[in-house]
């Protein structure tokens, strides 16, 4: 059987194997725009105003490198750093933490939550820097936000919520991408 298994990986019925759900949670102090990055995701639309004590989770069908995948995003909204994380640590199979380049404030935000994520030993974990389109008053340097991310083995990108679709279809992909161990 060992043999079965071994020929079985080379050939393309490896695909089959790759989980058909996902389950994604942004985390994030208030306000780095993790309910922006969510609704651009799943409608396109960037929504300026969103509900701050709204948390829900969304559910939609992707296709992520010609796989079907059903990808739930949980958007979460904790007023002061990670509490009742249990909701979300073993549910979630894939950690987006997120903070605003415009705010050191919400890079010091964050932080709490890598390291609870750190303590439980869930990965993946993407950390990304939100609000690239306010570089003109950007707080936290690329490099800051890199050398945090490979402290805590994290994929790293910059991003806005409200900029271009694909950017952000890009990291969600990804985060799929990593929970298949691609
Ligand atoms: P959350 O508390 O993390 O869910 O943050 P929200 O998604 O509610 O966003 C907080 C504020 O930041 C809102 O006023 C959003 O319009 C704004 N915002 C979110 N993402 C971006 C972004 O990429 N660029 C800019 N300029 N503003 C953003
Ligand atoms: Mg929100």
């Amino acid at each position: 059987s060992m043999m079965f298994g071994k020929v079985k990986t080379c050939n393309s019925a490896a695909a089959d194997t790759r989980p058909a759900e996902c389950n994604l949670v942004l985390l994030g102090g208030m306000g780095c725009g993790k309910s922006a990055l969510a609704v651009k995701f799943l409608t396109k639309r960037f929504i300026s105003e969103y509900d701050p004590y709204l948390e829900d989770i969304y559910s939609s069908v992707e296709t992520v490198d010609q796989q079907s995948v059903t990808v739930r995003v949980m958007d979460t909204c904790d007023q002061e750093g990670p509490v009742n994380s249990e909701r979300y640590l073993s549910w979630a199979s894939a950690f987006l933490v997120v903070y605003s380049v415009d705010s050191m404030q919400s890079f010091a935000g964050c932080q709490p939550y890598l390291q609870t994520l750190a303590l439980h030993n869930k990965t993946p974990i993407i950390l990304l820097g939100n609000k690239l389109d306010m570089d003109r008053y950007r707080q936290v340097t690329r490099s800051e936000g890199e050398g945090l991310a490979s402290l805590f083995h994290a994929t790293f990108f910059e991003l806005s919520a409200c900029q271009d679709f694909l950017s952000v279809q890009h990291v969600f992909y990804e985060a799929v991408r990593r929970v298949r161990g691609v």
